[in-house]
Parts: C-alpha cells; structure tokens; sequence
C-alpha cells in the first residue's frame, strides 16, 4: 500500500469496532488509521466559486505539494490561491511568523488589486505552532480595512476531513452575512453548486414562485447574502453541518431533505423547499414534469449497465449516502460496506429513510481492517480517495475517485445521467481492457 504525503493520515487510535442500532440502520463505528485529504482540498473549487475571493494557506512545502496534488495545477502559478511557506525561521519564533504573514499579505495585496475577499486558511503546522490566524486576520484587516475583506478559518487535516474545508470556509462567512430585513422570507441554499446548476435551480423556483433565492457561497464573496429569522435554510451539499449550525444561530430555519442528487432526489429536495412556501405536490409535479422526464430517459441507459452491480464507499467525501441511495435506487445497484467520515443525522435523517434496510453503513475508519473486508467482498466498483485508488486498482478492484464527485456538476435532473455515467465510465474501461 502506497501512501501520498500530502493526505491526512492519523494513526494511533484505538481499533474497536462496535455495532450500534441508529434509528433505521445498524451503523458501524470505527476510529484508528484514516487516510482522505485535508480540508485544504475545498480551496480547489471554493476558489473557482467566488470570483473575487482569494487563498493563502499558511503552511509547509507538505500543503503546498498538497494543493498542487489536488488542483492539478502549478500552484506557484497563483490563480487564486497560493502557499505562505512557514520557514524553519518561523517555526522558532511566533514573532517572525506574525512579521512574515503581514509582509505577504501586504505584497499579495499590492501585485493583485482584484482581490475583494483574501481567507487565511490554517493548515497542521499553523496550528502546532499556534499561528492564531484569527487574530493575524483582524490585525490585517485593520491594516488594509476597506479595501478587502480578511478572514481566516482552517484547512488543517488535524481536525477536518476533504469536505470539512468549504464548511468551515462558510462558517467563516456568516457573521459577515447583512441581516435579512424583518417580515421578509427568502430562500438560502448552503453548498456550492456549480454555476450551471445554480441557474437550472433559480429557473424552477422561478416557475414555482419561490423567492427571493439566495446561494453561500455567492459568486463574488463581495455579495454575501442577507440571512435573519426569515430566512429558510436548505443543504445542497451534505458537509455544511457547521454552517447551517452558525446560520440558524441568526435565526433562520432549516429545511431538511434528501440531497439533490438523481431525480428522486432532486424532487424531494423541491418539494421540501416548495412545502415551506405553501406549494403543492402537484404543482411541483407540473414544474418538473418535463426535465424529470428528460432525465428518466437518459438514465435508462445507464440503469442498464450500472444494474446488479456491487458498489462499495470508502469514507472520504460525505457524499457516500446520497450517492448510495441514487445508485441503489435509481441505477439498479447493489450496495456493499457504505462508509462515510461522520455521520450528521441532522441533515442525514431523510436520506438513511431511503438506504436498502440491509445497508452496512460504516462511521469514521479503520484503514487496514476496512481494506480487509473490502478485499474479501472485491465489489465491481470502490470510490475511495487518489491515494487508495491506485493501489486498490493494482490488486485488480476498479475505483472512481471520490474527489472528482464534488467538483462535477451532478445535482439536479439534467446532471442525473452524467452522475450514473461517472460510475459507468470506469466499468465500461475495465471492460474494454478485458479485466
Ligand atoms: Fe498535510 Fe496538514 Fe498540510 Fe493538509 S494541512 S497538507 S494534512 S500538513
């Protein structure tokens, strides 16, 4: 088994699996050796989002290497992000390294004056030497007020797993959120989504009344949305536990569902949001008869060759149960060991209702063991993280790499067949090369 050095891999824990009852399915929880990228990995899409937003990681060559990895772009080539190196310099004095934030940032403001929001994002040497990053962002906001918004928040892999990073990244966001004026109501949806997908979401709220529409994040982090007691809260994406936390601390109300992912999904997903606006099933159902339709017969297709296979998740993205339920239920699939990072009931509960009552639902990880049951089962298809999928694919098992999951447009009816088809696409490979 091969490793990448830029993967948080946390070693040390106790390995003791023990089986609890959930409240619809038996959940396996695992804690020991875990292998998934840190946090820094949400600044891959984040940065693309927001327009006018960007990244300084304060951390080692280890995250740079990190965010070359996962970007798969030269990050010394500063599209919208870039690494402050912390020196061995720094690492002996917390002076030095105060000195040496500031005169970064003051430089990086000086070359690129399109930059509206810069976040200082923590990394695991940041925080073992105990950069407080918060207090650096407030001093340089200070410094360069009115002219950019500084804000920090961690990517660090001690205390985050892939997806986590965009989490904590909103969260940072949301006390900088105007105040949605009294008696007026609106609609927030938390998670970022693709901009093509954004715009087919608006179209339909369009048609079914609903609004105004607001997304976090906002295509420029300039035009952050206003949240209040009017506000209602829904999950695009299931790793924003934090910040709906935070965005229901200013008083809005959520809204939970399944994600929209599939057509079931993304009718569930409607309904909920049109239920809080006093909008009918069958109104609903009229909207969305057309692009649900369109999307049935595109993912015929794929029900066809995706059906009676095996599919297994390794945990890694906190996409694993939407995605288990559309594969199952919608492509034909069967599901082997489900595993994801955490389990957040809050915003899980309406997809484990809809998981096969069979389903071996794993929480956390214990890497050597979980490998073992994996390699006794040898499912069709595995989605795991780039560090695991080689290997995995050396001894002969086929993989889909988890991170390319949340990059992808793949909410909505007309993303539904292109969904099936990242799961098609490495069996079909597989097949041509006659493994
Ligand atoms: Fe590795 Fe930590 Fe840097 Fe992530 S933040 S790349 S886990 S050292």
């Amino acid at each position: 088994m091969t490793d990448i050095p830029s993967a948080s891999s946390t070693a040390g824990f106790s390995s003791s699996p023990n089986v609890l009852a959930g409240s619809s399915l038996a959940v396996r929880h695992e804690r020991g050796e875990r292998q998934a990228f840190c946090g820094l990995s949400g600044i891959v899409w984040l940065h693309r989002k927001m327009q006018d937003s960007f990244f300084l990681v304060v951390g080692s060559r280890t995250c740079a290497h990190m965010m070359q990895s996962a970007a798969g772009v030269m990050i010394f080539a500063e599209p919208r992000f870039g690494t402050a190196l912390l020196q061995d310099r720094d690492l002996a004095g917390l002076a030095d390294a105060n000195d040496e934030l500031d005169r970064v940032v003051r430089e990086l403001l000086a070359r690129r004056p399109d930059i509206g929001t810069l976040f200082l994002v923590a990394t695991c040497p940041s925080e073992v030497i105990k950069l407080d990053l918060d207090t650096a962002a407030a001093r340089l906001q200070q410094a360069h007020g009115g002219r950019v918004r500084i804000l920090a928040y961690s990517g660090s892999g001690l205390d985050t797993s892939f997806t986590q990073g965009e989490d904590s990244c909103l969260r940072a966001l949301v006390p900088h959120l105007p105040e949605l004026p009294a008696m007026q109501r609106s609609l927030l949806v938390v998670g970022s989504l693709a901009d093509v997908v954004e715009d087919q979401f608006q179209r339909l709220f369009d048609k079914l009344g609903i609004g105004p529409v607001h997304f976090l994040p906002p295509r420029r982090a300039a035009d952050l949305p206003p949240v209040g007691p009017g506000t209602f809260l829904i999950a695009a994406q299931p790793f924003v536990g934090e910040t709906m936390d935070a965005l229901r601390e200013r008083g809005s109300q959520l809204i939970t569902a399944p994600f929209p992912f599939g057509i079931e999904g993304t009718r569930a997903w409607l309904l909920a949001i049109a239920a809080a606006w006093g909008i009918s099933t069958q109104q609903v159902d009229e909207v969305i008869a057309a692009p649900a339709a369109r999307a049935k017969t595109a993912l015929a297709r794929y029900r066809e060759q995706l059906g009676g296979k095996r599919v297994s998740f390794l945990p890694d993205s906190q996409l694993e149960i939407p995605l288990g339920r559309f594969l199952a239920r919608e492509c034909g699939m069967q599901l082997g060991e489900l595993g994801v990072p955490y389990l957040d009931r809050r915003l899980m509960e309406p997809e484990l209702a809809l998981l096969p009552k069979d389903t071996q639902l794993t929480e956390g990880q214990d890497l050597e063991p979980q490998l073992e049951r994996l390699r006794a089962e040898r499912p069709d298809i595995t989605v795991c993280g780039l560090g695991l999928a080689n290997p995995l694919e050396a001894e002969g098992l086929t993989t889909k790499w988890a991170i390319e999951l949340v990059f992808t447009p793949i909410q909505g009816f007309d993303q539904a067949a292109d969904l099936a088809e990242l799961f098609a696409r490495p069996l079909n490979r597989r097949q041509r090369l006659g493994f």
